[in-house]
């Protein structure tokens, strides 16, 4: 007998409920359901859908927040990634495109309390984020490697 996979770990503690798949499993104090640190939704995201991008977070688009159905779950930037300058205010609602000319289609438009929000524009100032990261963590690297050459050639 083989001893089961996470994977199926995962699975037996979720109830098929009509098309909403109920997390049973262990859940904190404060109602979040957790699997191996992580919140259900996203491990079943990570199965069903792929690795969660990058500054992203997962909303339920069944409002169903213990529903881990990988269909009913998108990928969403986090809330705290908005900014006004992204987002149109609510009070603006003629306003058919942001800031820098995205439509706002229903697809691409995300209601934070700043307003509505432009998807195209958060992810790519996420992305841009995740570069500079990058290209500043590659810098330290070179630093790094450059000091410990420096430190070699002393020590000869
Ligand atoms: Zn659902
Ligand atoms: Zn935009």
């Amino acid at each position: 007998m083989s001893k089961p996979s996470t994977e199926d770990r995962f699975w037996s503690k979720v109830l098929v409920v009509e098309s909403c798949w109920e997390w049973i499993g262990y859940r904190n104090p404060n109602g979040y359901g957790t699997f191996r640190g992580l919140l259900p939704s996203g491990y079943a995201y990570e199965l069903g859908r792929g690795p969660i991008p990058d500054g992203m977070t997962i909303d339920h688009l069944c409002r169903n927040r213990g529903c881990v159905n990988p269909d009913h779950l998108e990928a969403v930037p986090l809330a705290e990634n908005m900014s006004r300058g992204q987002c149109v205010s609510s009070v603006n609602l003629r306003k058919t495109h942001c800031n820098n000319g995205h439509e706002f289609t229903p697809e691409n438009t995300y209601t934070s309390k700043y307003g509505r929000c432009c998807k195209a524009c958060v992810l790519a100032r996420q992305r841009k984020r995740y570069h500079a990261n990058l290209d500043r963590s590659r810098e330290r690297c070179r630093l790094r490697y450059q000091a410990k050459r420096l430190h070699s050639k002393e020590g000869v």
